[in-house]
């Protein structure tokens, strides 16, 4: 299944030089089976493009499957500049939930009367069907599609689609049920300590997916003075997402408030806790015009692709900084039986030099070293321009949560305590890959 991004905002589209990298039109995911099943998550503005998109490349007629998860103007907006909608012989499906008041052509056709906009719905030429849908699993163009209820304001569905031995949820807009997340006898991090059963049952419509794609609109800070709008924090579904096992979540339906920068930093942040929960899930978020597919082996899949997509014939190269030469005996031996390509340096001034010269695909930075230590090099990694997406794994002898936490603030994007084996490194270098393949895909 490919999973394509053609709006990641929430709430009202929002263009503009700050927002240029992840995007300004709302809502709209594009999913497409490898035999060419093609769904379309919500029709925010995104739609448009996707339209012209699919005019250009698809089989002709067109024939989409159309998943609304609710009608708020962010996830209909691009509904009347969809282009395949106006040409006769295409056939498109509109799923959605039943509105408490209305019917779905009712609510569409709302929005396209004449006094705001030219053409009525009656008048577009494609084959256009409506189906109601409800909690529950649905064959929709020969693919199981399982709808579930998300907390929202109005009546909203989430979607688990299952084809090619894969599932990708789509889940927006969604709130969390109750805070805390945790009961606070349990331990952390698993489904059955969540508090709320509403939390736990969604977390449990997300377990074992490969792909999550959720509304994460707000910061924990932003949040409180927004509670009942029905969306939610980059926290709690990067919690949640790793305690049901995901392997993939992208975050999205960001405010229009936060630029590019504010989501580079969102995106640490989310990893960070990710990594705080020794979970591997790979969580990113979401940027308009980027693309991945996935099939069973998702996971190894992704790493050869980002290797293709950074213009590198050779296998990865990684970077180890480190004064202690065990440590880098150790790495090199690693990541060599990896297949990894490894170059080295002695201290943080002889690292950041061959960062230039080299280019690695990604760093192990060792903390504690003489002269510059492994927090300058980081903050001067992320403070310049050339290298300051790079994934970087910091080193340290101390695993305490004070060092990771000083760690993640300083831009790193995993965190390793020594000493640690040949196949936990592996491991963590495949996760890094994974999480940074937003960056590195065209
Ligand atoms: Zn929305
Ligand atoms: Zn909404």
């Amino acid at each position: 299944m490919t999973v394509r991004f053609w709006g990641t905002r929430g709430s009202i589209a929002s263009p503009g030089p700050s927002t240029n990298r992840y995007g300004g039109n709302t809502s709209c995911v594009e999913i497409v089976t490898n035999s060419g099943k093609r769904f379309v998550c919500d029709c925010g503005t995104g739609a448009r493009a996707l339209g012209g998109y699919l005019l250009a490349n698809a089989p002709k007629p067109i024939e989409a499957t159309i998943l609304l998860s609710h009608t708020h103007w962010d996830h209909i907006q691009g509904f009347p500049f969809f282009a395949p909608v106006f040409i006769p012989g295409n056939r498109i499906t509109v799923c959605g939930p039943k509105g408490a008041n209305s019917s779905l052509p009712e609510v569409l056709s709302g929005q396209m009367e004449f006094t705001y906009f030219p053409v009525e719905l009656e008048q577009l030429g494609a084959e256009i069907k409506y189906r109601d849908l409800t909690e529950g699993a649905h064959d929709l163009d020969g693919v199981r599609v399982t709808a579930q209820f998300l907390n929202h304001p109005a009546v909203t569905l989430g979607y688990r689609i299952e084809a090619d031995g894969v599932s990708v949820l789509y889940l927006c807009d969604h709130e969390p049920y109750w805070e805390p997340l945790w009961r606070s006898d349990a331990e952390k991090g698993l489904l059955e300590s969540i508090l709320h059963p509403g939390d736990r049952r969604h977390a449990e419509f997300m377990n074992n997916a490969d792909v999550v794609i959720h509304d994460a609109q707000y910061t924990s800070d932003e949040y409180p003075a927004k509670k009942n709008w029905g969306h939610s924090t980059y926290s709690y579904v990067t919690q949640m997402a790793a305690a049901a096992n995901v392997r993939r979540l992208f975050l999205t339906h960001h405010d229009p408030t936060h630029g590019d920068l504010f989501l580079d930093q969102t995106e640490r942040q989310a990893q960070a806790i990710a990594a705080l929960l020794h979970s591997p899930l790979a969580v990113s978020c979401a940027r308009e015009g980027f693309a991945q597919s996935f099939d069973r082996d998702a996971q190894n899949r992704h790493v050869s692709d980002v290797a293709a997509s950074n213009g590198a014939v050779d296998s990865p190269l990684v970077l180890v900084i480190d004064d202690d030469e065990d440590l880098r005996v150790l790495a090199r031996r690693a990541l060599t039986r990896a297949g990894h390509r490894v170059t080295e340096a002695e201290g943080g001034e002889e690292g950041l030099a061959m960062m230039k010269s080299r280019r690695p695909n990604l760093i192990l930075l060792d903390l504690s070293m003489p002269a510059m230590d492994g927090f300058e090099v980081l903050r001067r990694i992320r403070g310049g321009d050339e290298m300051s997406s790079v994934p970087v794994i910091v080193l340290t002898a101390h695993g305490d949560e004070e060092s990771a936490r000083k760690s993640f603030d300083a831009g790193a994007t995993d965190f390793l305590a020594k000493p640690f084996t040949a196949p936990q490194l592996d491991a963590r270098l495949r996760s890094c890959f994974a999480r940074a393949g937003q960056r590195l895909s065209p």
